[in-house]
Parts: structure tokens; sequence; C-alpha cells
């Protein structure tokens, strides 16, 4: 009987995207199984070329005769398992790209790469035969290179390879001489790059607390039970959270299974990582950017083989082929890192359930700020919530003040430090106790505001911020929609309309002025270029060699630091401002951590929050650290607005060469896109340029699809696509994002 192989060409184009069946010969009939990669002819020029068998069946609806058979198995290649091909039709089907996109996803390192291998040397022989011949030759003048081998060996059981082509200085023919004649072998076993060394041992000798062993007994029970469940761990920073991961993970590997933890690569820290290493040793393993490709592909043989059971890692951790994963785990949910920029454009988030589903495997999400989307995923019931509330690291949460800016204009004070946070300033300095000076600023300036009343200029279509280009004229990035240059503020008459152009450099500047001798660190994009300035810095802060650090967001993960009694946030309304619907959540986030960050030793803490819109709700529910009630008040804007998650969207993102390409591709994008949604509840807004006008001589244009459902969105994506292969030729790259989390 034939057997017929459907096989997925490695060639990214949307026309082939699909599979091509291939005769399985004979003699590959034992090797070929689905994830197999392969080599086969394709084209009238019978090229050979890359693919993978992602089906194998008896019958075809060609005709036999013209179906041509596969070359061979591709040398060097890992085959993918069944569930990894059932995760890359996931990424396809949800995120639009092509399959061969996707598989090159799952399995990121296509080829193997050579493995180390390690040699040592033993006796053939026995102790006395080997004697026997050690004596008959040790004498001999042409025999001194095989004597000094076999002299070690008499009293050693196993020499390495390095020592006796080091030390011992005995080249490669003895050794082969040696091992024709039967006195030696030479036995190679293949080692494993390990990134990683710790020490297990370094265990922690508490006990959970009543809360934290509810959540372990609970997931257990629902995993002995065959439910595997979704989880949410909603708990401060130091409320136990990693403490009850680790619990988790032990209970998993008791049963047999494996475990997958996503931390976002910022956290990643060796504090951390020392926490999993202590107690599970070299049973865990690390995946992260800075590994090799070899170091990477060894992770992945590592964990089909058994040999690591935790793997630690930002969001490419989720491919890892175990045999038999029990439990994914999923910190500081939140983070935007987690959504990949390139495509396909995934989110972690959405992967790690389908890794989960497909190996029945239970789920945990945490954080401390959790994300809109997730936490309407709790609403919803998809997720049990689970509340850790007590920080067990002492320390009291901080008070919070929030200072109006506009008040501090309108008394003259036009100084970027508020008389409070100057006051707040000059004490801590007195009393020797360390401050943090925030500079909320992410995203693109450009935004403009009113520093006498507040007030943002909104694009009255899609209610975020209009920002400034460098032709003075205000735009808004979703839809294109722009204004004239403002001069006046257009609610109280102010000429105190202007961009905020404050730096980190600018603050410093201005502390040394106002505090004389005053030690400060300032830790920014400029300051953090090179590898381990990030850690540096904060160690250096740690110590207390500085009295004030000043820096963006950047400073509110990783350490600890005591002796941090103050938090200042100079402009909180820079990331609500943020051209972006996303901006109230990340305000929020911001301000929670930034304020996470006082008081964590002894000595009480204090924030101060300045702002020109202090009604507004991220602030006001941030001062008062309330999430439910910021997360109710997000989502009547986004229900209003039907932003996601209130609704879908669909970025179309366009790139190329030549500007006028590719504005009239975009363009004939939104076209067709209005025609077909006439009449529907679809908004099409756009194609405008992108926030990112252009980018290493790319030109960026964009088109926003809002729809109440998910699948209207990739039916619409497919029609494009349809549209595109009959139509267009160019050059130009059009990529889909759904549910955007970053301004492209
Ligand atoms: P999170 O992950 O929520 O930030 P951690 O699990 O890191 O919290 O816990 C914060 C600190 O409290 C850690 O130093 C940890 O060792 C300690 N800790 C965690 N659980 C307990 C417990 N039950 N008893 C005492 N200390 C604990
Ligand atoms: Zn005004
Ligand atoms: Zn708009």
């Amino acid at each position: 009987m034939e057997v017929y192989a459907d096989i997925i060409v490695d060639i990214t184009h949307e026309k082939l995207d699909r599979p091509f069946q291939y005769r399985i010969p004979e003699h590959l009939a034992e090797e070929v199984r689905v994830g197999t990669q392969v080599q086969v002819p394709f084209g009238n020029a019978n090229k050979i070329i890359t693919g993978y068998c992602i089906g194998i069946s008896g019958k075809t609806d060609f005709d036999p005769v013209r179906i041509k058979n596969i070359s061979s198995i591709k040398e060097g290649s890992t085959s993918m398992e069944s569930r990894q091909i059932m995760l890359a039709d996931f990424l396809k089907r949800r995120y639009g790209v092509t399959m061969i996109q996707a598989l090159k996803t799952v399995l990121p390192v296509k080829q193997s790469v050579q493995s180390i291998v390690k040699k040592t040397i033993c006796r053939a022989k026995t102790l006395e035969e080997t004697q026997e011949y050690y004596n008959s030759i040790k004498d001999k003048g042409n025999q001194k290179a095989k004597a000094r081998l076999l002299e070690q060996l008499l009293s050693r059981e196993t020499i390495s390879q390095e020592e006796v082509t080091g030390k011992l200085r005995i080249g490669s023919s003895t050794l082969k001489s040696l091992e024709e004649d039967g006195l030696i072998k030479v036995q190679r076993i293949s080692q494993y790059r390990n990134p990683v060394h710790m020490a297990q041992g370094e265990v922690a000798n508490y006990t959970l607390s009543a809360e934290q062993q509810y959540i372990v007994d609970t997931v257990t029970a629902d995993a002995k039970a065959g439910v595997a469940g979704k989880y949410y761990i909603h708990g401060i920073t130091g409320s136990g959270k990693t403490a009850v991961y680790i619990e988790l993970i032990a209970q998993t590997l008791k049963e047999g299974r494996q475990a997958i933890v996503l931390i976002p690569e910022i956290s990643l820290t060796y504090q951390t990582l020392r926490r999993f290493f202590g107690r599970f040793g070299d049973k865990v393993s690390v995946m992260n950017s800075t590994l090799s490709q070899g170091e990477k592909y060894d992770q992945i043989v590592r964990a089909m083989k058994g040999d690591i059971q935790v793997i630690i890692g930002p969001r490419s951790a989720l491919f890892t082929p175990f045999p038999n994963l029990g439990l994914v785990i999923m910190d500081e949910e939140h983070e935007t890192s987690y959504k990949s920029e390139l495509s396909p454009k995934y989110h972690a988030r959405e992967v790690a359930e389908e890794v989960a589903r497909i190996s029945s495997a239970s789920l945990v999400l945490g954080s401390a700020t959790p994300s809109i989307e997730a936490y309407y995923r709790v609403q919803k019931g998809d997720f049990t919530l689970f509340q850790l509330d007590k920080r067990l690291t002492g320390g009291s949460l901080p008070g919070v003040e929030v200072v109006d800016l506009r008040e501090e204009l309108k008394d003259g004070n036009r100084s970027i430090f508020s008389r409070s946070l100057q006051e707040k300033l000059k004490q801590r300095l007195e009393r020797k106790e360390q401050s943090i000076l925030f500079l909320n600023r992410r995203g693109y300036s450009g935004f403009i505001s009113c520093r006498s009343c507040g007030h943002v200029i909104r694009c009255p279509h899609c209610s975020v911020s209009l920002s400034q280009h460098r032709d003075g004229r205000l735009h808004c990035h979703y839809c294109g929609y722009s204004v004239p240059k403002v001069t006046l503020c257009p609610e109280c008459g102010s000429k105190y309309i202007l961009g905020f152009k404050v730096g980190t450099q600018q603050i410093e500047e201005k502390l040394k002025e106002l505090f004389p001798g005053v030690r400060v660190l300032r830790m920014d994009a400029d300051t953090t270029r090179t590898k381990d300035s990030y850690e540096r810095i904060l160690s250096a802060f740690a110590k207390g060699e500085a009295d004030v650090l000043v820096g963006t967001q950047m400073i509110v993960k990783g350490h600890d630091f005591p002796r941090v009694t103050l938090v200042g946030v100079l402009a909180a309304d820079l990331s609500l401002a943020f051209e972006d619907f996303r901006s109230g959540e990340r305000t929020f986030q911001l301000l929670t951590q930034a304020a996470g960050r006082a008081g964590r030793g002894e000595l009480p803490g204090e924030v101060v929050i300045q702002t020109y819109q202090p009604d507004h709700y991220s602030v006001q529910y941030a001062a008062a650290q309330d999430f439910t009630g910021f997360y109710k008040s997000e989502m009547q804007y986004r229900e209003f607005m039907q932003y996601p998650p209130a609704g879908r969207m669909m970025a179309i993102q366009f790139f190329g060469a030549e500007e006028e390409k590719v504005k009239a591709l975009a363009e004939s994008f939104a076209h067709d896109l209005r025609t077909w949604t006439r009449g529907k509840k679809i908004q099409v807004l756009g194609a405008t340029q992108a926030a990112i006008a252009k980018l290493k001589d790319t030109y960026r244009y964009v088109i926003y699809v809002k729809a109440g459902r998910l699948e209207t969105l990739i039916l619409l994506k497919n029609a494009l696509e349809e549209q595109r292969i009959k139509k267009h030729s160019g050059q130009e790259i059009v990529q889909y994002d759904f549910d955007p989390v970053n301004m492209f």
C-alpha cells in the first residue's frame, strides 16, 4: 500500500500556505512521522527544499502517478510532536500567519547544533593483561607514548581526553593504535550545554500560610481529579506568590509531570532563579534571549528526554516540548513584553492557555496589577481567583499624597518639584534615608496638555490623546484625524499649553541645584545601554551609594530597597496622555508599582504623585490602591469605546520602502474593508501613518478595525489576503496584530 505525507514547505508565501502531498518511499516508511522534517523536490525544476510533515494517510485525491517522492529525512533535525503541530495550527488561525511561520515559532531551533562530546579513555582489558602488555613495551624507545598512557590506566579507571592530549602529550595516532589493538576504549558522552549552574540546597524554611496552602491544595486536588483548571493569583509584591508557584511545581513533579514557568525577561534575576534552583536543582533550566542557538537546542533535547522537568523563561519557554506537561505558570501576567512584536504577534497569555489545554495542564496566572484583559476573564468565571493581601516581608503600605500641579502653577511654583515633594526630599536627606524619583515617561512624547487646567487635547472619535508631529499639527494615531497647532488652551484660554519635555537628566540637574552635594544615580535608556548596567545601578543604589535614584519606568521592577522611604512620581499624567487606549491601565500599573517601592523595610514609606489630572480615575484608584475600583471604571471606558476586551481590535500594519506604494496598498485595503462592512457594526479607522511613521528607512501605515467578535476580524483578514493574492504583487509587507498591546 502506498502511504502519503502532507508536507508544509519552507517557503513563506500565502499562495503556498497549504500542505502538499508526497509519497513516502518504502525505505523511509519507518522514519517519516507527523512532525518529521524532510527534504522534498518542489516546483517544475524539482528544487530540493525542506518541509514539515503534518499528516499521513493511505489515500490521495490526486493522480498517484503525479505525486512526487520525499527525497530524504532532513539531516540533524528534531522532530515535533503532534501537540506542537496543534499549537502551530492555533498560531496560524489565531494570529493570521502562514503555517510555516507558525511551525518555525513552535520549533524555534530548526536545525540541530553540534552537541558537545566529552571523550574519556579507559582500559579494554583486565588489569593483569594491561600490566603484562605495559611491561613488554615500557623499555622500548619507540613505545614511550603508549607506555605513558597505560601506566596511568594501571592506577586509574578513566582519564579524560583533555588530560591525555594535554598533560600527557599523547597524539591521536597513538590512541588509535591502542584502540585498534584492543587495549583501550574511547567512550564518547555527549554533553548538553547547561546555561545556569546553581546548586540545590538552599530551601526556604517556612511553612506556607493558610492562604497560600489553600491555593496549593485547590490546584493540586483539581489536577488529581483530572480537572486542568485555570487560576489567577492576585497579590501584591511580597505576598508570597512565588512561594506558591514553587510548591505547585513540587506537587506537579511528584505526579511525574513537568512545569513551564514564564517570567518576564527583566525579572529573571539571580535572586529569582536561585529560589527555583535552590528547591529543584538541576531539574530546572532557563531559556532566555541571551542563550546561544546550541544552548537553546540542548534545552529542548533535555526537556524531551526528561533530563529537566522545569523550564523558566520569557515567552519562548512556552514552546518547550515536555512529554507530560502538568503546569504552566505565568508570573507578572500584565507585562507588555509577553506580547510578541514579531510575526506571529502572539500574546503569551493566550498561547499559554492553548498549551495548557492541549496538554491538560493547570494554568496559573499571577500579578499585583492584573491586566484588564485577564481580569475580564476572571470576572467571566473562566479563571478561579485567589487573593493574597498581606506583605510577608513586613513593612506597611505607604501613605499616598496626590499633588495638583495646576495649583502649584497658580501659586507661582514653576519648578518640576512641588513644594511638598521638595520638603519631603529635604527630610530624607537629613535623616539619611533614600528616595526614588520616577519620571513616568513611556511611549512617544509629543502630546499636548494645559499646565493651567490639565486639559489634554484628544481625538473626538477615538478618545485617545493627539500627538504633535514635526509639522506642528496634532494627529490621532488610530484614525488619522488631525488639527492645526494650538497656542491657547481651548478649555481655559491659558497660553501654558505645550508638550512635556523634561527628561531624567534635567531632573538630576535641578536636584543638584536645590540640594547641593546630593548624590544622584540616574537610570534611563541612556545609562542602561550596556549589558550589566541595569543591575549595576540598582545594586549601587541598594548599597547606599546614592541618596536619590532618578529613573523611568524601568526602576519600578527588581530589587528591594529597604532604606527607600520616599517615592516621588513626577508627572503621573505622562502615561495617561499616551496616545493609546491602554494608557489608563498603564498609568494605574506604573503608579501602583512605583508606590510599592516605598516602605519595604522597617521604616514607613511615603509616596507623592504629582499630576495635572488629580481627578483622573487611574490616579485616584492608584492612590487608594484599589484595583477593583479601577477595573470597573476602566471597563466602562472600554465598553463605551468598544476597545478590547469589550470589543476586539485588529491592527493591519503595512511596511515598505516606497511611501507612495505603502500608502496606496493601505488605502486599497481600507477601501475594501469599508465596502464589505458597510451597514455592519464594524469600525474601520484609517488608513493612516503609523505612530512611528518611518523606521529604518521603511514607511509604515496602519488600519485599525474594531468589531464585537474576534472571528469577524479573522474572516476579514482572510478575505483581505485572498484579495491581495489576486490583485497585488508588490514588495510591501502586511502584518496583522490582534488586540494590539503596543502602538505601531
Ligand atoms: P511574591 O512572589 O508575591 O513577591 P514571594 O513568594 O517572593 O512573594 O514572598 C515574599 C517573601 O516572603 C520572600 O522572601 C519569601 O521567602 C517569603 N515568604 C513567602 N511565603 C512565606 C511564608 N509562608 N512564611 C514566611 N515567609 C514567606
Ligand atoms: Zn487650560
Ligand atoms: Zn482618532
